[in-house]
């Protein structure tokens, strides 16, 4: 300790070099001693040599390692700080020079990974791992009693104690405050000077404070990022819903319409039920007149009302939506056509019954409806079939006089392909 130097480089903190480097000393040695299984001398030495290589980076990189230094902004540099900076770190550099110096590997192994055990090699002894174990942990100590900021490292003091040895956390403080007299002797004896601080008792206190502060912030922000993700899976499924609504109506769209569509007739794909799939086109009559005489707006309102009696009139099983521009349709999914028929007439009835009020007039529409069921269908594009079908009559409602429901009577698509064989 005599013969290193104690000033150089204008930033680097050499009293606090050596604090460090003591405390990992007192702190290894006395962890080692609490856990048993020997290696103490080792461990006094591994934490006096720990900080060795942020010593040789300050003499021989100058500047380079101000820099580092500096971009810790009044904390001690650490090894990911350096590796950031640097591209390689302090603990590379003493284990290197120890071992050059063909110091056991007792000691080189230690110190080269005690601030990142993770990467201790495969296939290291249990003894060495065991002792870099115990160095992780003197550097843990040493964050909590030499760092302003030590919660953190008390967190991972505490942690780590209780994961690897089963300490817990009173035990684990009981130790921190112990260190503070063999802290004061391991100085004396090595002629370290220790700057004036606070107590031990202070200092784990303060820890302790910043310690549960960092669990809060960690338990708000926890709870902050669980808001949002909610938050966000609500806008998706608002922004699923706008995909699938109709926003003058609020019943479903045409893409949501062709969707279920798809469904039902997978379902029926090869299998005859005894009820069909049936589908209604319902058109508003006349309603390029409509607009022309009472407004575009007045004919909004009156969609709007056809959309409230369509949602009305239909069972929940029933799917009905706008398919776009003043056309509406309705999928029965158990039915019959005499049904589709009576249903279909009892809407047309409710819409032309409907009055509404806009712009101080009462305003009354009807609209035509066309229906087509299937009892079993052969290929997914029926769907589709069944559509131009059931719209097909829907113009027969149109050229018989509007206002009335039309509807194919049989449960199988006209035509070949589906004509039983003679
Ligand atoms: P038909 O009885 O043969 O169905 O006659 P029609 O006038 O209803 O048929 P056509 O298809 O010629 O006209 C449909 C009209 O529907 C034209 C268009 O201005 C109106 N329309 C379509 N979408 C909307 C809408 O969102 N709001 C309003 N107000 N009108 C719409
Ligand atoms: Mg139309
Ligand atoms: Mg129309």
């Amino acid at each position: 300790a005599d013969s290193l130097p104690k000033g150089g480089p204008a930033n680097f903190d050499y009293t606090g070099y050596w604090r460090r480097s003591l405390v990992a000393a007192v702190a290894g040695r006395s962890f080692s001693r609490l856990v048993g299984g020997g290696g103490e001398d080792e461990a006094f030495l591994c934490g006096l040599l720990s900080h060795l290589g942020q010593l040789v980076l300050a003499e021989c990189l100058g500047d380079a390692y101000a820099e580092v230094t500096s971009a810790a902004e009044g904390r001690w540099p650490d090894v990911a700080l350096e590796e950031k900076t640097l591209g390689f770190n302090h603990s590379d550099v003493s284990g290197t020079l120890l071992q050059t110096w063909n110091l056991p590997a007792a000691i080189t192994v230690p110190v080269a990974f005690m601030f990142r055990p993770d990467e201790l090699p495969d296939g290291t002894s249990e003894e060495l791992a065991g002792l870099t174990r115990i160095m992780s942990i003197a550097g843990q100590v040493v964050g909590v009693l030499c760092e302003d900021e030590g919660g953190e490292h008390m967190k991972a003091f505490q942690d780590s104690a209780a994961e690897s040895y089963g300490i817990d956390a009173e035990e684990a403080e009981q130790f921190l405050l112990d260190l503070e007299a063999a802290i004061r002797d391991a100085a004396a004896m090595l002629s370290i000077e220790l700057p004036e601080g606070m107590s031990h008792d202070q200092i784990v206190g303060r820890a302790r404070m910043q310690m549960v502060e960092i669990s809060l912030n960690t338990t708000a922000d926890l709870q902050s990022a669980e808001r949002r993700a909610a938050d966000l899976e609500s806008k998706n499924r608002e922004l699923a819903e706008k995909a699938t609504t109709d926003k003058l109506t609020g019943l479903p769209n045409r893409a949501a319409f062709d969707d279920r569509l798809e469904l039902e007739v997978q379902a029926r794909l090869h299998e005859e039920g005894i009820r069909a799939l049936g589908v209604v086109m319902i058109d508003v009559d006349k309603f390029k007149v409509f607009n022309d005489t009472h407004g575009h707006q007045a004919g909004d309102a009156v969609l709007e009302m056809v959309g409230r009696v369509l949602a009305k009139m239909t069972r929940k099983s029933d799917f009905c939506g706008r398919y776009g521009g003043e056309e509406f349709a309705l999928i029965m999914p158990q039915t019959t056509p005499h049904h589709v028929r009576l249903v279909a007439n009892r809407i047309r009835e409710a819409i032309a019954a409907e009055v509404v009020e806009f712009g101080g007039e009462e305003l009354q529409v009807t609209a035509s409806f066309g229906g087509a069921c299937l009892a079993k269908a052969a290929s997914p594009k029926d769907g589709e079939l069944l559509v131009k079908l059931a719209d097909k009559f829907l113009y027969k409602a149109k050229e018989n006089g509007r206002n009335r429901v039309e509807v194919y009577t049989q449960t199988h698509l006209p035509g070949p392909r589906t004509q039983a064989p003679e």
